[in-house]
């Protein structure tokens, strides 16, 4: 019985009686004598203050269990947020390796378009003397 606790002797038959809390009675568990008792008002305000301050620390318990879950969720939040961070970190980075790759590749082409036009205009170059050549041999055969 948690309620109960052993106070006083029991007026019939001289046994130890029961103080039940809840219904503020002392109960023989011997001869089954029922006395009601008074609390006095020491106790009264006792009582009232210790289960408020049991009700106050339950509370208190439930506030700080609450914060203690909403810290954790934050917790997380801000790890998710710097993992994000870090994934756009990586994209930014990757990103500017292919600028960098893509900016190569046209110095590249830029070149080899250069070098081509270097190819035709020698090309060109080439047929127009071969022509002056060919038509001072002609030249020379009719006049000589
Ligand atoms: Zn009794």
């Amino acid at each position: 019985m948690q309620n109960s606790e052993f106070t006083n002797k029991c007026p019939n038959c001289n046994a130890v009686m029961t103080h039940d809390k809840m219904s503020e009675m002392l109960i023989c568990d011997y001869c089954g004598t029922i006395i009601k008792v008074a609390e006095s008002d020491e106790v009264k305000t006792a009582r009232i203050q210790a289960q408020a301050r049991k009700e106050a620390d339950i509370e208190k318990q439930k506030i700080e269990s609450e914060y203690n879950a909403r810290q954790q969720e934050i917790n997380l939040k801000h790890e998710q947020i710097d993992l994000k961070k870090e994934e756009i970190n990586k994209g930014i980075e990757t990103i500017r390796t292919g600028a960098h790759m893509i900016d190569q590749g046209a110095q590249i082409a830029n070149t080899a378009s250069r070098i081509i036009k270097m190819i035709v205009a020698l090309a060109a170059i080439s047929v127009i003397i071969f022509v002056i050549l060919l038509v001072g041999c002609i030249a020379k055969g009719v006049l000589g």
